[in-house]
This record gives C-alpha cells, sequence and structure tokens, in this order.
C-alpha cells in the first residue's frame, strides 16, 4: 500500500505523557461506535453523519431513576422534548415510563403525535398561546404557569371550556447559582409566588397540583438543588397551613451537567460535572428533611435533559481540506460545522481521529463548511496530520444539536441510532433542496428571469 505523505515540522514531541488529570494529552483513535465500524457507517450513510446510542440514553435514564430512589423513593421522569425531539428519541425515554415535558405548542404537538395521553404532558414555557393552553386543558394536560396574564387567560378559558385546568405554578429563587433564571415563573424571595398562588386560589378556576423550577442548565453545583427543592416545599407547607391544599407533586425541573466541558473551564468535564448521586443526595436531604414530605409523600419530578443525552450522541464528520494558519496553526476543515453542531460554541467538545497516524502533533483548529467566521468547531487541540477525506469523531453531541441546528446554507445530515442489540436504524434522512424550498412562495412578476 501507498504511504501517505506527512508534513514535515519541528516540534518537540511530547506524546504519551500524563496531563495532571492522568489522561493522556495525546489522543488515541476510535475506529468504532459500540462495536460498530465507523467506516461502515459513512459508506452506508455519508458524512457528516449523526449518531445515537439507544443503550446510552436507556442507561443514562435507568441510573438517575435508581439513584434518586436510593434518597427519595417515590420518583418520576419526564422528557425534556427541547433537549431532542427526535420521535425515536421520546420514544426510548417513554418506554422507560418517563412523560413528557414540552416547552411550545409545537413540542406539545409532538408528544401528542407519539401517543403521550394529555394527562402525562407537562406544558412548561413562557410563550403558550390561547388555542394552545385551550387543546391543554381539553386534554388534561398539566399546565405550569408561568406568569399573571397566563393565569388571567388560564381562567378565562376555564370558564369558557367549562372545565377545570390541572396546573401548577414556576418558582424561581436564589439557589446561590449565577446568573439567577428569574425571568420564568414567579419570584420565590419578595413573595410574588405566593401571592400568585393565592390570586389562582381565589379564582377558584383550577387545581393547584403542584410546583415547578427550572433553576438553569449545566448546573455545577449540585447542592443548588437542595435550596431549590427547600423553598418548593416551604411553600407546599404554607399553602397546605394557609388553604389546606395538599399539593401532589414537586417537579424540580433538568439543569444536570452533562460531561462536556465549558470552554471557559480548565478541569475536564468528566471530573467537574457533579454526577448523578450528588445531584440526587442534594434533593434528597431536603426532602428528607422536610415535615410535609413526611406527612404527604408527594411525587417528586425531574425533568433531566442535557445529562440524559449528551453522551448518548457523536458526530462523525469528514476532512475536506487543510492550511496552515499566519498563527503556526494548522487548520483543518470539516464537513460538519455549527450548523449541526452548535453546542461547539458553549463546549470544548472532544474530537477524536478515527485511524492511527504516524508522525507528530501540531495544534490543529477544527472549522466547519460554513461562510461564517464564528464557524469553529473546536479552538486548537494537538492533532495528528489529518488528510482529506479523514475522518474524525466529535463528542458528545447529543443534546441541544438536533432542535437548535440551523439551515444555514447547508443540508442537514442523516441521523441513525445504534439499537441495544447493534443494528443500525436511520432516524432522520439527509435533507434535499425540496425540504428546504418546499414552503416558499415565488410571487408571479418574479418567476421570470
Ligand atoms: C430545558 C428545560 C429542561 C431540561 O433542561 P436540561 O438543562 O437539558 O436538563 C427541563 N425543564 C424545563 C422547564 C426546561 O425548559
Amino acid at each position: 500500500m501507498k504511504k501517505t505523505y506527512v508534513a514535515p515540522n519541528i516540534e518537540r514531541n511530547s506524546a504519551g505523557n500524563m496531563n495532571k488529570y492522568g489522561a493522556k494529552s495525546v489522543v488515541r483513535h476510535q475506529d468504532q461506535i459500540e462495536g460498530v465500524a465507523i467506516n461502515d457507517l459513512v459508506s452506508k450513510f455519508g458524512s457528516p453523519l449523526i449518531v445515537l446510542s439507544e443503550s446510552q440514553m436507556r442507561k443514562r435514564y435507568r441510573r438517575l431513576q435508581d439513584v434518586m430512589q436510593m434518597h427519595y423513593p417515590k420518583v418520576e421522569q419526564a422528557w425534556s422534548y427541547k433537549t431532542n425531539y427526535l420521535g425515536a428519541v421520546c420514544s426510548i425515554f417513554h418506554q422507560e415510563g418517563a412523560r413528557a415535558e414540552v416547552v411550545s405548542g409545537m413540542e406539545y404537538q409532538m408528544a401528542r403525535r407519539l401517543g403521550i395521553a394529555g394527562k402525562d404532558i407537562i406544558f412548561n414555557g413562557p410563550g403558550k398561546r390561547p388555542d394552545e393552553l385551550k387543546a391543554a386543558i381539553l386534554d388534561n394536560a398539566l399546565i405550569h404557569i408561568d406568569h399573571l396574564d397566563e393565569l388571567y387567560l388560564l381562567e378565562k378559558l376555564a370558564k369558557e371550556l367549562d372545565s377545570r385546568p390541572n396546573v401548577a405554578i414556576r418558582v424561581n429563587m436564589d439557589t446561590g447559582i449565577s446568573p439567577q433564571w428569574s425571568r420564568f415563573g414567579f419570584n420565590y424571595e419578595n413573595g410574588e409566588a405566593m401571592r400568585a398562588i393565592q390570586r389562582l386560589l381565589a379564582g377558584k378556576a383550577m387545581n393547584l397540583k403542584g410546583l415547578h423550577t427550572h433553576i438553569g442548565t449545566f448546573i455545577l453545583d449540585a447542592n443548588a438543588y437542595y435550596w431549590a427543592a427547600r423553598s418548593l416545599l416551604d411553600l407546599a407547607t404554607k399553602i397546605e397551613a394557609e388553604h389546606g391544599i395538599v399539593l401532589e407533586y414537586i417537579d424540580l425541573g433538568g439543569g444536570f451537567a452533562s460531561q462536556n466541558t465549558l470552554h471557559a473551564q480548565y478541569t475536564p468535564g468528566e471530573f467537574a460535572s457533579p454526577s448523578f448521586d450528588q445531584y440526587a443526595a442534594a434533593i434528597g436531604a431536603a426532602f428528607n428533611e422536610s415535615h410535609f414530605v413526611s406527612q404527604y409523600l408527594p411525587l417528586l419530578i425531574l425533568e433531566t435533559g442535557r445529562a440524559m443525552v449528551d453522551e448518548a450522541g457523536y458526530l462523525i464528520s469528514s476532512v475536506l481540506g487543510k492550511k496552515n494558519l499566519p498563527t503556526g496553526e494548522r487548520a483543518v476543515i470539516l464537513d460538519a460545522g455549527v450548523n449541526t453542531t452548535i453546542t461547539a460554541w458553549w463546549y470544548k467538545l472532544k474530537v477524536t481521529p478515527t485511524r492511527s497516524f504516524p508522525g507528530a502533533y501540531q495544534n490543529t483548529v477544527f472549522y466547519g463548511p460554513l461562510c461564517m467566521n464564528i464557524d469553529v468547531m473546536r479552538y486548537a487541540l494537538p492533532f495528528p496530520d489529518l488528510h482529506t477525506g479523514d475522518k474524525v469523531l466529535i463528542t458528545p453531541v447529543g443534546a441541544y444539536n438536533n432542535t437548535q441546528w440551523m439551515q444555514f446554507i447547508e443540508y442537514r445530515p442523516r441521523i441513525v441510532l445504534i439499537t441495544e442489540t447493534g443494528k443500525v436504524e436511520l432516524l432522520r434522512e439527509r435533507e434535499e433542496l425540496e425540504d428546504v424550498i418546499s414552503r416558499e412562495l415565488i410571487p408571479e412578476h418574479l418567476r421570470k428571469i
């Protein structure tokens, strides 16, 4: 076989040294995902390709369920659609027993399409429209109220439809983390949440079933959940004492960090992010010291998104070309950029070669294919000399990418699932021109050029 050309360069070769975390500073190659060869995946489905792992998703769901139950037995999960709303992904979590957690009318329709009954849908979000709320009321969904105008609207709709909506109040509070998410729901510390609850109960139009919070995302301080749970349990205690109403559930939202590494973080995510055990211990501590809990055993709901699915997602991308930058760094142009993988803006994604390479490593920047200066998949990383057509594996990318991806100048790639038995199933076709323009109209006077 003809040897591949390796560009000459002079650089101290530190290959094999350990970094301070005991991890090799030099990337090892990975040529398969769960036993399925990356070359086979690309020859069958093309590049770029998003690959999801069914067993990772199920494993993480069961792990969180088990770990939380060790601290508090009455726990259920709701799948956060916006984290990844591919029908197959949602169905995996629904098969595991998750409710649907949706934050828009579109997501609500997605859950209904998958056959989820209204009573198993939690309808969150700040922008629910009247017709969407009507459908949710008629379906008996759990509607989490974000602001007073929504509360008034729900009262009006309840009267119109002659029914009593099942609702919860969304609460925001100081949990010691910054920035504090204060734009969603009603504030705890300044008494706004309690006033909203009093107003809701005075209206006598709805069933107050629970309290909800979602304190933020990628929360690196597990103890924030202790304070969040405590605030909601305090409110529940007050509601019982002042109004004689016993709430059925406390919903602590999502926000657990995945194993990704934020750009600002020095410590790699697999060391910096709290484990499920640490989050569960913090929540369990608040629950187990609450008198309300020991008396009424409310249902605890978790809406974990990112930490459930991020590690289940891989992106295979191919090298289109490379160049040398004036900085002395090498640049590689990949066939997938922030259009498919927007989380590259927040995380130092892991880039792994898919075959072994001879030669020295050089600092390499990974760009996507977009005509956009900010289309950077990964800032400089010591990397072997890639060649056009070489493939790299970018991980973890399972959360928020195929919901926030952009159309900008490219078609979206295929998505496949590696099933628990090692089968590869196509979940989403690669887009074509027709997918992009099918909703467009060209006025008569512009049809002749
Ligand atoms: C986005 C969202 C979630 C999931 O958040 P993660 O940070 O992905 O765990 C859960 N609940 C609500 C209300 C959300 O908006």
